[in-house]
């Protein structure tokens, strides 16, 4: 059986809190061994962090703070992300970036936040979690500012082109790859840019409970919740769209995901 992590999995939220441990087993199952739960805000952060404990060796957990947050984002984050930052569980600082797309949090407060979070990884050598949704200009300068003092860094859930795979490219990021890439009609720009990513900058994720791949022949349990047991599926749609084997992918995938969010 092949091994798995999943980059991005947000397990802290109501989505799953009456079947949690179901669902990493059933990933499990299918060699998806290890998670790395996404944390959103300082509340989520926590939640996601004590999973860690509760799953040792099987769970890691970020810790940031959304976009959509960050009007909410104060001393008190910044403090606490500090702190979560020095967890031997705490792999990486995000998700945090920009999302102009409805603008739940200002702009402004956006910015703000996304900077002080690179200069937490930055303090700590952590990684850092993206995310960037309608905001590609004001994120790629923020990100030009501070990619000298970062480590690593990874912008989730990549669904654009290989225009701006590039773009990343350049400022030597990995791209996280979810189920978006099963879409026959949205996602056929990605399926053409995974052509162009580097074998050392591609990792995979489901972003569960999000993002159901929608070619699925069987659904899961709960019908629109997507599960980390199905990062496999994700996996073989991108194989095929790179045109190397499910083996060799998931072989480069999971050497990437160990390098980059130091695990053994
Ligand atoms: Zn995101």
């Amino acid at each position: 059986m092949m091994s798995y992590i999943d980059i991005g999995v947000n397990l802290t939220g109501s989505a799953f809190r009456h079947d949690l441990a179901d669902v990493i087993a059933r990933a499990q199952a299918v060699g998806v061994g290890q998670m790395i739960v996404t944390g959103t805000d300082v509340e989520h952060s926590q939640q996601a962090s004590e999973l860690c404990l509760q799953y040792p060796g099987v769970l890691y957990a970020t810790a940031g703070m959304h976009p959509h947050h960050a009007d909410n984002f104060d001393q008190i984050a910044t403090d606490v992300f500090r702190e979560f930052a020095g967890l031997p569980h705490v792999v990486a600082i995000g998700e945090c970036g920009l999302d102009y797309n409805r603008n739940y949090s200002s702009p402004q407060a956006q910015r703000s936040a996304f900077e002080i979070q690179l200069e937490i990884a930055a303090e700590h050598g952590l990684p850092v979690f993206l995310h960037q949704r309608d905001a590609h200009d004001d994120f790629v300068a923020i990100l030009q500012n501070f990619r000298a003092t970062l480590v690593d860094v990874v912008v989730h859930c990549f669904t654009e082109g290989e225009a701006l795979a590039h773009e990343y490219l350049e400022l030597d990021c990995y791209l996280g790859i979810t189920g978006w890439i099963c879409d026959e009609r949205r996602g056929r720009a990605l399926q053409q840019a995974v052509k162009c990513i580097p074998s050392d900058k591609l990792m995979l994720e489901t972003d569960a409970p999000y993002l159901l791949p929608r070619d699925l022949k069987q659904l899961p349990v709960d019908k629109r919740r997507n599960e980390p047991y199905l990062l496999p599926h994700i996996a073989k749609t991108t194989a095929a769209c790179m045109g190397i084997a499910e083996e060799q992918l998931a072989q480069i995938a999971l050497q990437n995901t160990k390098r980059f969010f130091r695990l053994d």
